[in-house]
């Protein structure tokens, strides 16, 4: 009989405010920020004393990744619709007559190809199963959803390899 075994953490410290503008059909958002809130779902087998996974550690790793992302511009670096070029203090983006320059320190670059939950959520769980690959868990899936605002998340499901050591 299958089972599935699962531990969650979210909300609390789990949040950051973040600036950006996605595009939508070629049309590029103005400028503006979210109050984020992020939702993690591990699930995996049993250790031999019975966890899925400690919460503390996984808010930890998970807090971890969202202070990269706290008071930051939100790049998407791999936009196909801005036209981005960095320099060695700043990076500027433009879009039509639209231009930004933002100073390096105020943007987190990240390679997604847009600024949607959707895609900050699978960037999110991507660096999350990093963390978690040091781990000595049983883990099968990782789930994290990027709150916008409340009622509006983009969530991203990753298939994780269970810890051949264990
Ligand atoms: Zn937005």
């Amino acid at each position: 009989m299958a089972v599935t075994r699962r531990v969650s953490v979210e909300k609390n410290r789990l949040r950051f405010a973040a600036a950006h503008f996605a595009t939508f059909f070629g049309e590029c958002e103005p400028l503006h920020g979210h109050n984020y809130v992020i939702s993690v779902e591990l699930e995996g087998d049993l250790t031999e004393d019975s966890w899925v996974w400690d919460f503390g550690d996984l808010k930890q790793l998970t807090k971890n990744i969202s202070d990269t992302l706290d008071h930051k511009f939100i790049l998407q670096l791999e936009s196909r619709i801005l036209k981005i070029n960095e320099s060695t203090t700043s990076w500027e983006i433009s879009y039509l007559d639209k231009q930004y320059i933002f100073p390096k320190s105020d943007v987190v670059a990240l390679p997604i190809d847009n600024s949607t939950a959707e895609r900050i959520a699978e960037w999110f769980a991507e660096q999350l199963a990093d963390s978690l690959s040091s781990r000595k868990g049983k883990f099968t899936k990782l789930t994290v959803g990027i709150e916008e605002m409340p009622g509006q998340a983009g969530w991203y499901t990753l298939d994780m390899q269970p810890s051949p050591t264990t």
